[in-house]
């Protein structure tokens, strides 16, 4: 498994998004996932305090027991709609939810610790002066943001003080069908020296290859009976799945190495952190993370997907 670094830690190019562990797994499904996960080289984990209502990292917590240290763990504080944790970037928020995710995660640090989502009520200089205080703690290895534009993101780095902490990192929504990472965030990003960790990377599973037209629905998925999911399978969206998935399996691959393989041909994507509901899910996930676009290769997805004219925003 490739690493790549962010800030001063090494990701894996594949990582695992937490999301699914407390809501779709209980703690023996997340134990398996991420017993696959660590055994295929998946070493960078990516969850929030408020995901499966808190229970995403009380599980890793508990199934990362005695191995810590073969893990580079990123959570996140500061999501508007948790009910359980506080919501806020304040520093007293980023204080509160910081110690609650250590407790929960059974851990003496956070690898990469990440405000969810912008603030407007907090100027960015007091949270960064909290998370700051954190990593001089050693509570708190480095710090990213997420769901940040690329104005926000200059306006951090512009309110960081001299040879404080900054943030290393910014995760936004961003695969192969939603590209508007590319118009700003990503130039911002190569600019600022910043890594980009791309959410919903194979969109809830549409880019895996499970979905195509004329064929029934999978059965027990995200996406299906999902009237928010299922909106997405439009007719322009299957027939670009289906262009893709031959322009993968023309070169010996499937959808899903390519969903990896695009996202990676990017310098400031530094590790896909996509999700799974299954050990065997993070395996192949694994393997797709080794598919390095050539140049001419990459043109070629650019213009296919530019010429589809159905990229959803
Ligand atoms: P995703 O990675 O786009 O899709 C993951 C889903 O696709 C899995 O739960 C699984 O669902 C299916 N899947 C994954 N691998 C597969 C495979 N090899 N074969 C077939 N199906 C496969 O979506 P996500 O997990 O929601 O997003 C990734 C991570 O991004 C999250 O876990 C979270 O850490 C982060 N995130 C962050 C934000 C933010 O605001 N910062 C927002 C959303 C997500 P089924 O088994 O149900 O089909």
């Amino acid at each position: 498994m490739r690493t790549r670094p962010i800030g001063s830690l090494n990701a894996s190019v594949v990582g695992l998004g937490c999301n699914n562990f407390g809501r779709r797994l209980d703690l023996a499904g997340t134990k398996n996932v991420l017993d696959a996960a660590i055994e295929a080289g998946v070493t960078f984990l990516d969850t929030a305090d408020l995901y499966g209502g808190t229970d995403s990292e009380r599980f890793m917590g508990e199934a990362l027991k005695g191995r810590r240290d073969q893990v580079v763990i990123a959570t996140k504080f500061g999501h508007p709609a948790n009910t359980d944790a506080p919501k806020g970037a304040r520093p007293e928020d980023v204080r509160a939810a910081l110690d609650a995710s250590l407790a929960r995660l059974q851990t003496d640090h956070v690898d990469l610790y990440q405000l969810h989502f912008p603030d407007a009520d907090v100027p960015i200089a007091d949270t960064l002066g909290a998370l700051a205080e954190a990593v001089r703690e050693g509570k708190v290895r480095e710090i990213g943001c997420s769901n940040f534009s690329a104005a926000q993101l200059q306006e951090a780095e512009d309110a960081t003080a001299q040879g404080a902490p900054r943030f290393v990192s910014v995760q936004n929504e961003y695969s192969l069908l939603k590209r508007t990472a590319e118009r700003e965030v990503l130039p911002a990003c190569e600019r600022l020296g910043v890594a980009f960790l791309p959410y919903f990377p194979l969109l809830s599973g549409i880019l895996t290859g499970k979905y195509r037209r004329g064929r029934p629905l999978p059965e027990g998925t995200r996406v299906t009976g999902n009237a928010r999911w299922e909106a997405m399978l439009t007719d322009g969206v299957l027939d670009l799945v289906e262009e893709l998935t031959d322009f993968a399996e023309a070169r010996g691959r499937e959808l899903i190495d390519l969903a990896f393989a695009y996202l990676l041909a990017h310098r400031p994507v530094a590790s896909v952190i996509a999700g799974a509901t299954s050990p065997a899910q993070v395996r192949r996930n694994a393997q797709a993370g080794g598919w390095e676009l050539s140049a001419t290769e990459f043109a070629e997805v650019r213009a296919l997907l530019d010429a589809a004219g159905v990229l959803l925003d």
